[in-house]
């Protein structure tokens, strides 16, 4: 989200006639987009400005702009303790740019805005067209979070949930697929609780599956209790919607989840991981994990490693648990770090293992891949995704970009497949 946060940040700064630099120490205006969700997310803010000082040590400074849950989250603080920062504004604030640039540029002042104007903000949003048409482009459809698990500061940061009008998107959807794009990513803290008026994700897909030019949909990221019937279906009747499901579980101890005020057991979650294979049995599942939740006997850890071998999990993303401040989690006692540490080590090794296999399987198999990108024109590589959204890398002498081929899988590492067209 992130990354489409900053697109349109950069869509805004185009309209009051700045350009992007790729070179930064000719920068006259530098802003910096930052994520609260795990550990020293403020430390890396002011190493960061720490950095910038240094390199226009001996030049003009540049306008200094913090955005994103960490500017959200300290606010005035983050101004009162660095005097080179000119302003700070959350993540629902950024369709101000115009008038925060104008108040630091031509009234001199510094800048804290920090409110939750998150309709405002799509509506401003709505009068800029985006420029950012790639061949799979991000799309936000929901923003925000009242789930309130007990280790996650969403939505303190993002504030509460909010979903944008369906026209507003199928309207973003069609400029986009005008520009160019193939697939699109909805995206949303809590995705699959969109529902604008009784208009649910799983009807957004439908609508989507029907645009002409549109090759994939994919959404990310979901809540496991909104996992409903409607959205399941979408996997039988719409065949753009791309068969990985992302479905954070974070443990495989129901003891755990209910520490976490997850509002789902491991059994709920074994059931809708059933009921998606039995509707489409093509599909897969990624997933996040927290390790180490205060509370986690190494019984509760060993229920998560068996949940490695009851779920086909083609991606296991895990951290070690990270407190967070204002989060309820954060007053529990934490377990030991190494303890914790080492649960990570032995989860990680048994999921790459698990990935490792996975892809062994895909060995002079094919697979369908959009191409995004060349890597390296020279060289004639190009890169794009599978339908489990697996990196994929091919040689060719002509342009692949948003073509749609089957490539046979010749090799692979943790990261990314490697292959030829096959015709
Ligand atoms: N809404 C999604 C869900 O319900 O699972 C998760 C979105 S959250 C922004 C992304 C991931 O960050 C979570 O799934 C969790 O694994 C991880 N995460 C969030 N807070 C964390 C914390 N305090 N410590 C470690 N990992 C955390
Ligand atoms: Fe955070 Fe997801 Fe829980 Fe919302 S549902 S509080 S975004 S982990």
């Amino acid at each position: 989200m992130n990354e489409y946060d900053s697109n349109r940040i950069l869509d805004l700064f185009k309209k009051i006639g700045y350009t992007q630099t790729e070179n930064i120490s000719e920068t006259s205006c530098y802003v910096l987009n930052t994520c609260h969700i795990r550990e020293k997310a403020t430390d890396k803010v002011y190493d960061d400005v720490g950095r910038l000082k240094k390199k226009f040590r001996n030049k003009k400074k540049p306008i200094l702009l913090v955005t994103g849950c960490v500017a959200q989250a300290e606010g005035e603080e983050m101004l009162k303790r660095e005097s080179y920062i000119d302003g700070v504004f959350g993540p629902q604030s950024y369709h101000k740019i115009p008038k925060i640039m104008n108040k630091i540029e031509i009234e001199k002042r510094r800048v804290n805005s920090t409110e939750f104007d998150v309709i405002e903000k799509f509506d401003s949003l709505n009068l800029i067209k985006t420029k950012d048409s790639k061949t799979s482009s991000f799309l936000t459809i929901q923003e925000g979070c009242d789930k309130f698990c007990n280790f996650c500061v969403v939505p303190y940061t993002r504030g509460p949930e909010y979903s944008r009008s369906n026209h507003e998107i199928i309207s973003e959807a069609k400029q986009l697929i005008d520009g160019g794009t193939k697939e699109i990513t909805l995206l949303g803290q809590n995705v699959n609780a969109y529902n604008s008026k009784n208009f649910l994700l799983s009807d957004l897909i439908c609508e989507l599956n029907e645009m002409s030019g549109l090759e994939r949909i994919r959404y990310t990221t979901s809540h496991p209790k909104d996992m409903t019937d409607d959205l399941i279906g979408a996997y039988k009747n719409c065949q753009k919607l791309m068969p990985l499901v992302h479905l954070p579980v974070q443990s495989g101890s129901s003891k755990i989840l209910k520490l976490m005020n997850r509002k789902h057991n491991i059994n709920d979650y074994f059931g809708t991981v059933k009921k998606l294979k039995d509707k489409n049995s093509s599909i897969k599942f990624s997933s996040d994990f927290i390790i180490g939740y205060p509370g986690e006997t190494d019984e509760d850890f060993n229920l998560t490693l068996a949940l490695l071998d009851k779920v086909d999990f083609i991606n296991s993303y895990s951290f070690v648990f990270s407190p967070r401040p204002g989060t309820p989690a954060s007053k529990l006692k934490i377990i030991d770090e190494k303890i914790a540490k080492k649960r990570l080590m032995i989860f990680q090794r048994k999921s790459d293992e698990i990935v490792k296999n996975y892809r062994q399987k895909l060995l002079d198999k094919k697979v369908e891949v959009l191409f995004e990108n060349s890597l390296n024109k020279k060289e004639g590589e190009y890169f794009g995704r599978d339908k489990y959204a697996n990196a994929v890398i091919v040689k060719n002498d002509q342009d692949l970009t948003g073509k749609i081929y089957d490539v046979k899988v010749t090799n692979f590492n943790q990261n990314t497949l490697f292959g030829e067209i096959s015709l």
